[in-house]
């Protein structure tokens, strides 16, 4: 027996220092993040066994002393172990216990020094081979007992739930601690103190001697593995579980932030805007209290065995809005007069046609400009833009409220008028007509008016929105070939000349009825 004591004496006294050693080399390479526990671990485990070796050689007097520095340096090593344990698997809502633990070492440590005069608390008799053990001894070996376990339970359940990757990691350390605990454990359970304790420190020494190791050759294998809370932690979008009910099984930070900051079931989310449970297989856009745009992507997540689910992934898209927003108002207004284009109204006139059809009349009141190319010819563009322009400011102003004024193009508007009829959207064109009519454009040579010509239709049941644009448009077309056939044609005037009010008609120019078609 005291071969074996002197033979694990000198191997804890040798895997002690050298994993001491392994530790100063290392300690500048470790991950920031690992460095201190995997140093604190490390290093009180090189203490535990230095300090075993050392009990090897000492006789009884100093024995109480060593085994002083060696419970200090095993609780400190086991405490760390967890801290490195949780901090690996990275399970940081448990940093703070593994904290307290770690801390709670020292004060163990000094209230064990205080009671060493009286050391038949540490060892009741010890006869060479042979120790009782007194209440000390007992309650630290049973407490490292319970932390071995906890921290193999932990490693085992992290490696089965660990990411594929960091596995590896899991399982080596689980392996170098293997050694160590089948140690710890004959040496409980044979009642051996001295050879065992000394075998299980020198064990643990060379376990955590491979730490640095590892961590110097394959740095990879020190990566933190993401658990899938972390993951839901960190990332920048909301995600919330639902049950069937509406019931919120998971929702992480950033949806809760986003939509509400208690919630338990959908229904009960203090912004009512956000409406009912999202359906799976559907994306929906709601404003929440804070008036930030969020967009809802909603799927079911079904797994065998288990009750489905919806998971509910919600984006705060509101910069994207108000810039989809203003792109699509820009797309739909004319640049030059800032009145709705075509466009727009193609895409608008059937739903207000289908809002209107049965329920109240809806008319369209297309709007030209007579002549408007002798404008051009006579006076340039630029004149004629600023005609075009105020035409479309002065239609706007005249349009009663509800109206929608649209550029067909060129010279020509539509306006959209709900709620009226016939006869008031006839009054109503007449009255622009005759305000245009009264607009007076400076040029160089005098001022300029212009006149324009109204065409007016109400929807008819049978209408298409398509349909009711060409009806007003012939409308318009009607009146034009009446003026025309009213009023000679003139011939053109020079081009230096102030403007005549009307020029001969240009065939090319108009391009007839039912041209919406
Ligand atoms: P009508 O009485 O039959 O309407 O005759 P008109 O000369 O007004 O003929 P029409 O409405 O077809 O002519 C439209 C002209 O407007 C043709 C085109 O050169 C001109 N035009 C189109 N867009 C612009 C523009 O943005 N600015 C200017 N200055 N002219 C434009
Ligand atoms: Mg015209």
């Amino acid at each position: 027996m005291n071969v074996l004591r002197i033979l694990f004496g000198l191997l804890a006294i040798g895997a002690g220092s050298t994993t001491l050693a392994l530790l100063c080399l290392a300690y500048a390479r470790l991950p920031r993040v690992l460095a201190v526990p995997v140093a604190t671990a490390v290093g009180s485990g090189a203490t535990w066994a230095l300090a075993s070796g050392v009990a090897a050689f000492v006789g009884p007097g100093p024995v109480a002393l060593v085994a002083v520095v060696q419970l200090a340096g095993a609780g400190t090593f086991v405490a760390a172990v967890v801290w490195l344990t949780l901090l690996v698997t990275y399970r940081s809502y448990l940093l703070s216990r593994s904290l307290v633990l770690l801390c709670s070492a020292p004060p163990a440590a000094t209230a064990l020094l205080l009671a060493v005069p009286a050391t038949r608390w540490l060892v009741l008799e010890a006869d060479g081979s042979r120790a009782v053990w007194g209440p000390v001894l007992w309650t630290h070996a049973i407490a490292s007992s319970m932390v071995m376990v906890a921290v193999v339970v932990t490693l085992l359940s992290v490696a089965a739930s660990t990411v594929p990757g960091q596995r590896p990691l899991v399982l080596r350390a689980l392996a170098l601690m293997a050694p160590a605990a089948v140690s710890w454990t004959f040496f409980l359970a044979c009642g051996r103190p001295q050879a065992l304790a000394t075998l299980t420190a020198a064990l643990l020494g060379l376990a955590l001697g491979t730490w640095p190791v590892v961590t110097l050759r394959r740095p990879g294998l020190v990566q933190l593995p993401i658990t899938v809370s972390r993951l839901l932690a960190e990332v920048e979008d909301g995600v919330v579980v639902l049950d069937e009910s509406g019931r919120i099984l998971v929702s992480n930070a950033a949806a809760r932030a986003m939509l509400s900051p208690t919630m338990s079931t959908w229904t009960t989310f203090a912004d009512a805007r956000l409406g009912s449970v999202p359906e799976p297989g559907t994306a929906r856009q709601v404003r929440t209290a804070t008036g930030r745009v969020v967009e809802l992507l909603a799927d079911r997540l079904d797994q065998p065995g288990r009750a489905p689910t919806v998971v509910v992934a919600a984006r705060d898209i509101t910069e994207l809005a108000t810039v989809r927003e203003h792109l699509q108002d820009v797309a739909s207004r004319d640049a030059m007069t800032g009145v709705r284009n075509r466009r727009y109204l193609e895409s608008r006139l059937p739903a207000l046609v289908e809002q209107a059809r049965g329920r109240f009349p809806l008319s369209v009141v297309m709007l030209d400009v007579d002549r408007f190319k002798h404008v051009n010819d006579a006076h340039g563009h630029a004149v004629g833009d600023r005609v075009i322009v105020g035409i479309a400011e002065e239609a706007n102003a005249c349009l009663p409220a509800g109206a929608e004024l649209v550029r067909m193009g060129g010279d020509e508007f539509a306006a959209v008028l709900p709620g009226m009829d016939l006869d008031a959207a006839r009054r109503a064109a007449a009255r622009t007509a005759a305000r245009c009519a009264q607009l007076q454009f400076a040029t160089r040579a005098a001022s300029l008016s212009v006149t324009v010509s109204v065409g007016v239709h109400q929807l008819e049941p049978w209408m298409s929105a398509e349909e009711l644009l060409s009806a007003a448009d012939e409308a318009l077309y009607a009146v034009k070939h009446a003026r025309r056939e009213a009023v000679p044609h003139p011939s053109p005037p020079p081009p230096t000349s102030a403007p005549s009010p009307v020029v001969p008609p240009d065939p090319m120019s108009r391009r007839g009825p039912g041209r919406h078609r």
